[in-house]
């Protein structure tokens, strides 16, 4: 659906013409009109898909006349990022509506400005919740003709510990209002949120990992462990992305990797929490601007920001939640550009958690293998022929006259130019790593080394094998094919499993339930003369799973190419 066939003013209609918008997006689309009749709303959808203006359209054209110099809607966003881009944003529809004031107010920035703005008279509001109570309380900012208020990115607000500055300023502000509330993700604390203070919402759900990650390449590479920058290093010199993101689990992490790579002579900036808001804008400007190519991020200072055209996204670090993955990613290939995103792995741990991710948005995930020196050296050298070629005439005269002297000392045209591209590459190489991929083996393979694990649940329990298999893939992230024999005697159950992978099997499935029964997992050492009551020398197949979840993981699995086809087939 397009905006025009909205019931929208014109002024609005023509600032949103004006940005290049046309047809809304999904969660636009079913947001915008149950905003613009007052109603409350949860929506909830992912990065990317233009939250900012389902709420920040319905917010312009909401305000009237009488609301000149009265404070009428106040958005709350978690980060000084979020909020200054928010209100960019906003700005921007209401360019030909006159009557619409905004300002943004968050920490870090000078109180007085936004003081002098706010006594203006100004009708949107967006800030950080802190500052808004700072405000609040000195009564510069006044919330009795409030009639909406707007939680952007509640999640985020809530994990950043702004739960109680957020109840306290929705308690000032009148109960007959509008509350609405968006968000990535909806964690139980959320929802208390909206029962307490929305009447009636409106739920609006996109499904995850729609439109963002659709146009994004996904590729993977394993790492031996503690190797990981160097392959990052190799990464960029490989790749030589105009403009890329790396993404880390934690500042210190955010600094180090920073250092180590400015170090090795990239143009590169952190961003994170801790830094002064000075700094943080300095480096979203050298980012923006292109001097600072390379940002290297945590997931929290990284939210939300709309830079446009990054070619690549990192993950260094696995992001810890599967929703920050699809976050992450989607830094790249924003609104309707392809991108690429990366990830490093060490170790099956996380080879198993990144299948997870893929399950979990559906998507495929490529192995790929590292590059390495002479791969990196092979690109210079094409990036070289590809620049000199584009070079064009030399106009200089002097250019040749340098080249005459040298040839008159015996160094030839060739070898003249020869050694300028010499020093080039040896410069842009020699701090390169050097790289010897070693892949970490997964699965089972023939002839590997087996174990069994027991688990103390049987055929009293009515259970089937593919009870037991489902329930195994599901809390590990592995394949059905990964395990092997799987034998039910009354009271428990033996399973066939990788000696290589014991450890992990043993750590992520305790807990796990099977059936609804608690179960625990161990070593079998062996039982004498006990009867097994269903022997499976043929492993059960996975294509009737019994039970819902980890139906959904093998229906999505893109692991296993073939099934992938088969499924899609089904619907
Ligand atoms: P979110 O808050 O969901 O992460 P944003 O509001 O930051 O997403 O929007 C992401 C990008 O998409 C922005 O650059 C925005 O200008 C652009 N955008 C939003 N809606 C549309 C639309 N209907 N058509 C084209 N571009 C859009
Ligand atoms: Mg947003």
């Amino acid at each position: 659906m397009k905006f025009k066939e909205l019931n929208l003013s014109e002024d609005i209609l023509h600032a949103v013409d004006e940005l290049g918008f046309d047809e809304m997006t999904e969660i636009q689309e079913k947001s915008i009109p149950v905003l613009l009749e007052g109603r409350d709303v949860v929506g909830r959808s992912n990065t990317g898909t233009g939250k900012t203006a389902a709420f920040g359209i319905p917010a312009v054209e909401s305000i009237t006349d009488s609301e000149r110099k009265t404070v009428a809607v106040l958005v709350m966003c978690p980060t000084r990022e979020l909020a200054m881009q928010a209100e960019e944003e906003i700005k921007k529809f209401a360019k030909y509506k006159r009557t619409v004031k905004t300002c943004a107010v968050y920490g870090g920035a000078s109180m007085e400005t936004q003081i002098r703005q706010l006594k203006r008279g100004v009708n949107i509001v967006i800030g950080t919740p802190g500052r808004i109570m700072d405000h609040i309380r000195r009564k510069t900012l006044k919330l009795d003709f409030l009639r909406t208020v707007i939680l952007d990115e509640a999640d985020e607000m809530l994990n950043m510990g702004f739960r109680e500055d957020i109840e306290e300023i929705l308690s000032y502000i009148p109960e007959d209002r509008q509350t609405v509330l968006f968000s990535a993700t909806m964690p139980p604390e959320i929802l208390a949120i909206t029962e307490k203070y929305q009447k009636n919402p409106e739920h609006i759900k996109i499904k995850s990992a729609g439109k963002t990650v659709e146009l994004i390449d996904q590729f993977y590479f394993e790492v031996p462990m503690g190797r990981k920058t160097d392959a990052l290093k190799l990464l960029l010199s490989a790749y030589n992305p105009s403009s890329s993101m790396i993404f880390c689990n934690t500042k210190k992490m955010v600094d180090e990797l920073t250092e180590e790579l400015a170090k090795s002579g990239f143009r590169v900036a952190g961003l994170h929490g801790d830094m002064k808001q000075i700094q943080r804008t300095q480096v979203m400007n050298g980012f923006k601007s292109g001097s600072n190519p390379i940002l290297v991020a945590t997931d929290v200072a990284a939210r939300g920001i709309d830079v446009s055209g990054i070619d690549a996204v990192f993950n260094y670090d696995i992001p810890q939640d599967n929703e920050y993955y699809i976050h992450r990613i989607g830094r790249t290939g924003r609104a309707g550009r392809t991108g690429t995103a990366y990830t490093l792995i060490s170790g099956r741990k996380q080879f198993y958690a990144l299948r997870d991710i893929s399950k979990y948005i559906n998507a495929e995930i490529k192995e790929m293998p590292l590059p390495d020196k002479d791969d990196v050296i092979l690109t210079k050298k094409e990036n070289i022929i590809r620049e000199i070629s584009e070079l064009g005439q030399v106009t200089d005269r002097r250019a040749y006259e340098i080249l005459d002297r040298l040839a008159s000392i015996g160094i030839d045209y060739r070898e003249a130019a020869a050694r300028l591209i010499g020093a080039r590459i040896k410069a842009e190489t020699e701090n390169l790593p050097e790289y010897a991929a070693r892949p970490v083996r997964k699965g089972r393979h023939k002839g590997e080394k087996t174990v069994k694990v027991d688990i103390n649940i049987g055929r009293i329990h009515r259970i089937a094998p593919n009870f037991i298999l489902g329930a195994l893939v599901d809390a590990t992230g592995m394949t059905g094919k990964d395990f092997g024999k799987i034998d039910i005697y009354d009271e428990h159950t033996t399973v066939e499993v990788p000696e290589a992978e014991y450890d992990y099997i043993l750590e992520s499935t305790n807990p796990m339930k099977i059936n609804g029964h608690q179960v625990e997992v161990k070593l079998y050492k062996g039982g004498k003369n006990e009867k097994i009551s269903r022997r499976n020398d043929e492993r059960p197949r996975m294509e009737k799973p019994s039970f819902g979840k980890s139906r959904k993981r093998e229906f999505v699995s893109d692991y296993i190419p073939n099934r992938r086809k088969r499924t899609k087939k089904r619907h």
